[in-house]
């Protein structure tokens, strides 16, 4: 099955009681039993298992090319699920600037239960190897990054995992499953905030898990029917709706890209722009490799704080919010919105400026997003 095709019949897909060829809504929390420990269809208790988050699951499943998927209430409760595989005393390291939520997790909460964690460019496969200590048990990789789009090679990051014993685990949310499977490189677990891209509608809020073999799959279920982080049917259900025009939509998001990407290196307001489709960005080569498109997440930096919000106030189609991936464009300035819980001298260090502008392109009329681009920098 190809992409666009796995995306709508991939997974459960409607309802074999009535024939209805979109999944029904589980709106349920327990189910009858035929006498004690009878279960009709294996269902007990919904935060164990519910059918509509199960045929999610599947879907995502199927689409990230694992052994078995998981939905959970948010991409930070995904992740946080997952760093639960480990114990007091483990090590995981991770890309540099990866989502803020994600460092804030690991450096705030999960630290404060013996789960350490340290952050070097994953871009650079030595500085990987370099991180790695007797305690470390993972090697968490976003790529590429949020917001200067640094690429990993998921590839030579995997053998290093391998070589040393270690899980690797990948954030899939910028390039989503239409354009990258980190499986097929060798990741151990994918997860996604499906919260952006595969909701893609803003409206709903949501996490996923995928990964590549049975006894992961076993501990990871153990973790989510403990610990409860579960999506709920709805929410199921939306994203479901959404995913089944991931293919379409992302054609369309890169597409747009394309004109923005063109504008902004040749307007003088614009000092650098980035993306892993510019043939001299650092990570142009990797992405090409790993990747099938190079998404629609672009930075560019304007030079100073009061430039980009100069820029801020006078664009119309570019909503002014956190998030991303959805068929609207939004801009936002990550150091004072996404990575504000970052500190201001890690932020310089990473190369996130005050000037840094970051936007999500949509769906729009690429040439109305142009045209309202260019005034606001002009
Ligand atoms: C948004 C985001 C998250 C967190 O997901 P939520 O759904 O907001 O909890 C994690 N990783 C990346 C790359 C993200 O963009």
């Amino acid at each position: 099955m190809r992409k666009k095709t796995q995306m709508i019949h991939g997974g459960i897909v409607g309802d074999e009681q009535t024939g209805a060829v979109s999944t029904p809504i589980y709106q349920v929390s327990t189910y009858k039993q035929d006498g004690i420990g009878g279960l009709r269809q294996g269902y007990e208790y919904s935060r164990t298992g519910n059918p509509t988050r199960h045929a999610l699951e599947e879907l995502i499943k199927d689409v990230e090319n694992g052994v078995r998927g998981f939905a959970f209430g948010s991409g930070m409760a995904a992740i946080t699920s997952t760093m639960m595989l480990f114990n007091s005393g483990d090590h995981v390291v991770f890309t540099d600037d990866v989502y803020g939520g994600t460092y804030r997790v690991m450096t705030s909460v999960l630290n404060r239960l013996g789960i350490s964690s340290t952050f070097v460019d994953t871009s650079n496969v030595e500085e990987t190897k370099a991180a790695i200590q007797d305690n470390t048990r993972a090697i968490f990789v976003e790529t590429p990054t949020n917001p200067l789009l640094k690429v990993t090679d998921i590839q030579a990051t995997a053998d290093v995992a391998k070589a040393n014993d270690l899980l690797l685990i990948v954030d899939n949310t910028f390039t989503t499953p239409y354009f990258q499977n980190p499986i097929d490189h060798g990741a151990d677990i994918v997860l996604h905030s499906a919260t952006k891209y595969l909701g893609g509608h803003s409206d709903v809020v949501a996490g996923l898990v995928v990964v590549n073999n049975d006894q992961l799959g076993e501990d990871l279920h153990f973790i989510q029917n403990s610990s409860g982080a579960i999506l709920g049917p709805q929410d199921s259900w939306l994203l479901m709706r959404g995913m089944k025009t991931l293919g379409i939509r992302m054609e369309e998001h890169e597409e747009n890209t394309k004109s923005v990407i063109e504008l902004l290196q040749q307007h003088p307001t614009v000092e650098k722009v980035f993306y892993p489709g510019i043939s001299s960005h650092a990570g142009h080569d990797v992405a090409q490799k790993q990747s099938n498109g190079f998404g629609a997440m672009v930075s560019f930096d304007v030079g100073s704080a009061e430039k980009a919000d100069e820029v801020l106030s006078k664009v119309r189609y570019f909503t002014l919010a956190e998030s991303l991936g959805a068929v609207e464009s939004l801009i936002s300035v990550p150091a004072r919105m996404t990575h504000a819980s970052i500190p201001h001298d890690r932020r310089l260090e990473l190369g996130i400026s005050d000037g840094l502008i970051r936007i999500s392109v949509g769906i729009e009329d690429a040439e109305d997003l142009v045209e309202d681009l260019k005034h606001a920098l002009d």
